[in-house]
């Protein structure tokens, strides 16, 4: 193996233990506990995972973690109206609505009802726009998309002047990750399921972000030699030598292109762990920021 591990899950830990640390600070000096409330509608079992585990990290860190769950047959006023409860909750400084939602609810307007100031996980639609317009700072990033930056950061290799390119144009994903690395200076090129011939575009990469879904789709003759490989996708595929049958990887083909990349994520313990330890960020944020304590 050629390329470095960027091990995600050890980075994740050091911003947790960072957090901790600055939890305990802002409880002792200012009197502050950041608050975070995960709002769950319906009992999709991801979901209630996902919720899980993000109340675990908050309470690891010393945030004071609320998560109230509505039926799945609540109606689009009551996931409003205990949204607008939240907003007006001075010990709330974060509140994140776990996506996807029953499909009888509208999902933008739900998103639309946080209050810009508690939107942590970066997904109204002004938090968005001011992501996408030159000159303008969102409240807060997208997680996943912020915890890949974070990564790029902290392996010390610089943005500015790069050739990053994105694959995968979603909302929460790739479109945000894209604006992200425009916003610190990267040239961007956007790719997706009508690209022609995306090796040739891949290879341009010095950052190839690959947000698309498909097990191992990025081979090794796809990426220029040194570039820094993040791969975000997460797919199962069959593995009957594991006791449940499958196993976790990629969008991108490990074994090949690590000969080839200069830094590599794994799958898992790459981009999996940074979203929470981003969403854990951006609630202490939010609160130092209701505290006055930063802009
Ligand atoms: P979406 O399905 O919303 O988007 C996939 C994107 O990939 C689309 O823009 C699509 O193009 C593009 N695409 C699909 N197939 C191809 C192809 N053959 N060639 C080129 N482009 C293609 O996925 P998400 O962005 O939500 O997620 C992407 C992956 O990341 C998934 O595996 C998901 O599980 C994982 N993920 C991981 C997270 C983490 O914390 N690690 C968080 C979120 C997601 P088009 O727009 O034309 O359809």
């Amino acid at each position: 193996m050629s390329a470095q591990l960027i091990d995600g899950k050890a980075i994740a830990k050091t911003i947790q233990a960072e957090l901790t640390a600055e939890v305990a600070m802002l409880k002792e000096k200012y009197g502050i506990t950041p608050g975070l409330a995960t709002v769950l509608v319906g009992d999709n079992p991801a979901s209630q995972t996902y919720v899980r585990m993000k109340r675990k990290r908050s309470a690891e860190v010393g945030i004071h973690s609320v998560g109230p769950v509505l039926p799945a047959d609540a109606t689009q006023e009551q996931v409003e109206a205990l949204v607008r409860e939240l907003n007006a909750d001075p010990a709330i400084h974060g509140i994140l609505v776990q996506l996807p939602l029953p499909k009888h609810l509208d999902e933008e307007a739900v998103l639309n009802t946080i209050s810009l100031e508690k939107d942590v996980d970066g997904f109204h639609p002004l938090n968005i726009g001011r992501l996408a317009m030159k000159g303008r700072r969102p409240m807060f990033a997208p997680c996943t998309p912020a915890g890949i930056i974070e990564l790029i950061d902290r392996i010390g290799v610089p943005i500015e002047g790069k050739e990053a390119v994105i694959l995968g144009r979603s909302n929460i994903v790739g479109l945000p990750v894209s604006m992200l690395l425009l916003k610190r200076n990267a040239t961007i090129t956007i790719c997706h399921s009508r690209t022609r011939d995306l090796p040739s575009v891949t290879r341009r990469a010095d950052i190839l972000i690959a947000a698309v879904g498909r097990a191992q789709m990025v081979k090794g003759d796809w990426v220029k030699p040194g570039a820094v490989v993040i791969d975000v996708g997460i797919n199962r595929i069959d593995d009957p030598t594991r006791k449940r049958g499958y196993r976790l990887v990629g969008d991108v083909d490990f074994e090949e292109v690590k000969e080839v990349a200069g830094w590599i994520t794994p799958v898992p313990g790459g981009v999996g762990p940074m979203t929470i330890a981003m969403l854990l960020k951006n609630a202490v944020t939010s609160a130092k920021r209701a505290a006055g304590l930063v802009e």
